[in-house]
């Protein structure tokens, strides 16, 4: 039993957050709410409770750094997308079904049930992502802003907020817009936003998870490590957000199962652990992710 535990994280999780979601919706309360609602209990709730419990890396669990950008991490990198994610969520549901209704768009399927509905919104709206997370990595002033994302030493769940606010308005672009444009229902789009924020903490937290078949599916966290690896050879693999199903195609699927991955993170050491700092990075004259004089 012990063993299957591991296998059993992300599903228990999903299958809870997608029910909840569900029934909350037909119970009459409105679809952003849901998706809010079940998010904070299932990820922001139940996930950290999980890294302590089921650690992957117990070291992953501290931070390691000094008094004062301890005190900083915490205060800049935990407390602001602890905020930040719900209110984003309700806020890109709400406007993404709002949008939609005012287009009045009927070319999305309308009789479908709800479950494949979700798995065709996903797979359109990762399409989208695919290639501007593949662009982030080679286009250099992409990778500036994208850089911020790979700047952490450990993984940990609330990694998946740490973003540079302009790249978060760029990835958000494919995401939405199809939706609109296909006159998405609400209750498919709130669904949406219940996978995609269970499925960004999950595979960003230090749960030991293994996901077998489902790593042929979605992006889960033993692939997303490779993804953040410090050698460019594995961290440029495995884009998908939610699902791999696009690198499976693309020919950037990347699942070496013998070994772990070694150290996570930036090239260069000195690459700010700040907000303050992190913010200015990507505008720096050189590019401060990699070491001076660095070539790939
Ligand atoms: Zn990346």
């Amino acid at each position: 039993m012990r063993q299957l535990i591991p296998y059993l994280v992300f599903p228990a999780l999903m299958g809870c957050a997608l029910t909840a979601s569900y029934l909350q919706m037909v119970d009459g309360t409105e679809p952003a709410t849901a998706a809010l609602i079940s998010v904070l209990i299932f990820g922001f709730a139940a996930i950290p409770l999980l890294e302590r419990v089921l650690p992957y890396r117990p070291q992953w669990n501290q931070n390691q750094a000094d008094l004062k950008p301890d005190i900083i991490y915490m205060l800049l990198n935990a407390f602001i997308p602890r905020l930040w994610t719900p209110i984003q969520i309700f806020v890109l549901t709400a406007v993404t079904a709002w949008l939609g209704s005012q287009l009045n768009n009927q070319l999305w399927p309308q009789h479908w049930p709800l479950l494949a509905d979700l798995f065709l919104m996903l797979l359109i709206a990762e399409f989208g992502r695919y290639w501007v997370h593949y662009a982030a990595h080679k286009i250099d002033w992409l990778w500036r802003l994208h850089a911020v994302h790979h700047s952490p030493k450990r993984l940990y769940f609330l990694n998946a907020n740490r973003f540079h606010p302009l790249e978060k308005l760029i990835f958000q672009i494919p995401e939405v817009a199809p939706f609109v444009l296909l006159g998405t229902p609400v209750e498919v789009i709130a669904m949406y936003f219940t996978f995609n924020g269970i499925h960004g903490l999950t595979q960003h937290s230090n749960i030991h998870i293994k996901g077998g078949l489902l790593n042929y599916i979605f992006s889960l966290t033993e692939l997303h490590r490779w993804h953040h690896s410090q050698k460019i050879e594995e961290s440029d693999r495995n884009f998908g957000n939610n699902l791999i199903v696009w690198d499976i195609v693309f020919g950037t699927f990347f699942y070496p199962k013998k070994r772990e991955v070694e150290t996570i993170g930036l090239l260069n050491p000195e690459y700010p652990q700040s907000l303050s700092g992190q913010m200015a990075a990507p505008f720096a004259k050189r590019d401060i992710s990699k070491p001076e004089g660095w070539q790939k």
